[in-house]
């Protein structure tokens, strides 16, 4: 069993949730739009995919079909065949879905744990980011953690100021905005 601490760990965490989900009736949009505008702001080209989205959400595809339907018909997303692999699909967040992210209501709580966090919030951060490894490994779910912490990334390996990195598994470039992406492929460097 865990320990009260971290049972209570659990209930805070799962209290913040629920509130942060009951202040998302804005701008139109439901929490599972929300999560898609999000993903679709921190994912690297080749995870902007209905497929990876519907992984990420631990979702199927048919409720993430439904949520792609209506964002597209709000305006918020575009979606194309992709030039990589036509039968797949790439999503695109629009100048409009961009902007209505600046209203994103997880800002405000993301303000209220630095108020409340202080000096401690790159502990708080790591703590949390262990947490959620945990439970991904737990339901054998996939990371998707940032490019940069890939065991597949080569920093500065080309000759280019504009893409200097590069991705040895899909043998891509890959600029610094790239590099802080969160992408589908991505695997940690083993321990
Ligand atoms: S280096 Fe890893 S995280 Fe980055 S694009 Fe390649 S597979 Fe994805």
């Amino acid at each position: 069993m865990p320990s009260h601490q971290a049972l209570e760990a659990a209930h805070l965490i799962d209290r913040l949730e629920r509130l942060a989900r009951a202040g998302e009736q804005v701008e139109g949009l439901n929490p599972a739009q929300w999560e898609a505008l999000r993903y679709l702001a921190r994912a690297n080209r080749f995870s902007r995919t209905p497929a990876a989205l519907a992984d990420y959400l631990a979702s199927t595809r048919g409720t993430v079909s439904q949520t792609l339907i209506a964002l597209e018909a709000k305006g918020f997303v575009t979606r194309e065949p992709s030039e990589r692999d036509r039968r797949s699909i790439d999503l695109q967040l629009t100048r409009q879905g961009r902007r209505t992210l600046d209203n994103d209501p997880l800002t405000a709580l993301a303000s209220h744990i630095e108020r409340a966090a202080g000096a401690r919030i790159e502990d708080l951060v790591e703590s949390l980011r262990g947490a959620l490894a945990n439970t991904i490994a737990h339901n054998k779910g996939k990371a998707f953690g940032a490019c940069y912490t890939c065991r597949h990334f080569r920093r500065n390996a080309r000759a280019s100021a504009k893409a200097p990195h590069h991705c040895g598994l899909l043998d891509e470039p890959l600029s610094d905005a790239d590099s802080r992406d969160i992408c589908v492929e991505q695997e940690s460097v083993p321990a």
